[in-house]
């Protein structure tokens, strides 16, 4: 459905939305072809635009679920899609990496950045930096792009700012849709409140002294400053390299001098070198987190929401 080319297809979809709401309980199955096509760059976005689309989107996540989206190379299918795409959505904030993949498709399939159908879906919050603990100050020196850290939808309050996001995204390229995408939306609020809620309330309940996550990634960079963690890694980002002798040597330090009860491997990362961390401190690794992609259907983080349940549980299991 893209503007201006499917009229009669859009006023399909409205009449079809309209007998849905009115309770009809035979409801038609969605028209692909009246549908907003949205495209976005990795799982969890993907699903954020699902939720909140509902039957009026029909959405596709370019790197595939359980893939690393720190780097990636579209593919000529993911070029054709972003081409017929009413909404794109991507991250921002340096996730996208890999020399700018993201802008280089959107600017290859037609698209302007600066137009409300192209979603970035961390605009507008308070990005951290990989190097600093918290944000910088205003008026302190701001660090390098490509220290940022992009995994702010890791934090279920920033989860909302992306929902919130992909709405207006949505909304942009389907007016008519407006009611419904916002009622949608309040809807998926409503349920990252009690996730918030209960990531205070696990975090909260942790002995300050088990208040540290240690996994491979520096990921949970936003979660851990929200809810009072701290955190430890032994690389910043995946596009680092990925546990090097004196990587390793450095958190086996920190463990041991932390007393830490519980190390957390990522679900998308090479096991080896924290393993090399548990066997050598003997703190054992509690659980497998999910940091940058979802999980398979049947796995515990088969949605965003999951993912960001199934986190605190293992968390809170493993550190309480
Ligand atoms: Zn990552």
């Amino acid at each position: 459905m893209r503007a201006g080319r499917t009229g009669a297809g859009l006023a399909a979809a409205l009449i079809a939305t309209a007998v849905t709401l009115a309770g009809c309980t035979s409801a038609p199955a969605p028209d692909r072809d009246t549908q907003v096509q949205v495209v976005a760059t990795f799982s969890v976005l993907a699903d954020i635009a699902t939720e909140i689309g509902g039957d009026r989107a029909r959405v596709h996540s370019m790197v595939p679920r359980t893939a690393d989206p720190h780097e990636y190379t579209p593919r000529p299918t993911d070029m054709s899609r972003a081409a017929d795409a009413d909404v794109l959505v991507w991250n921002g904030l340096n996730m996208e990496t890999g020399n700018d993949w993201f802008a280089d498709l959107a600017a290859a399939s037609g698209h302007d950045l600066d137009d409300p159908t192209v979603v970035e879906a961390a605009a507008g919050i308070t990005p951290m930096y990989l190097d600093l603990a918290e944000a910088p100050a205003p008026g302190d020196p701001v660090p390098d792009a490509d220290r940022l850290n992009p995994h702010a939808f890791l934090d279920p309050v920033v989860g909302m700012a992306y929902a919130r996001n992909i709405c207006d995204g949505l909304i942009a390229a389907d007016p008519a849709g407006a009611d419904y995408y916002r009622a949608r939306t309040a809807d998926y609020l409503d349920r990252l409140t009690v996730i918030d809620a209960q990531y205070q309330a696990v975090i909260g309940a942790l002995p300050p002294d088990r208040r540290l996550l240690v996994t491979s990634e520096n990921a949970f960079q936003y979660p851990a400053a929200r809810y009072g963690l701290e955190t430890g890694y032994l690389w910043a980002i995946d596009t680092e390299g990925q546990g090097s002798p004196s990587q390793v040597m450095a958190l086996i330090d920190l463990v041991r001098t932390s007393g830490v009860p519980a190390l957390f491997i990522e679900s998308n990362v090479a096991p080896r070198p924290l393993r090399t961390v548990s066997d050598d401190t003997g703190v054992p690794i509690a659980g497998t987190v999910y940091s940058d992609a979802l999980g398979d259907d049947d796995s515990p983080a088969a949605t965003y929401l999951d993912l960001l349940e199934h986190n605190i549980v293992t968390i809170g299991d493993g550190l309480g």
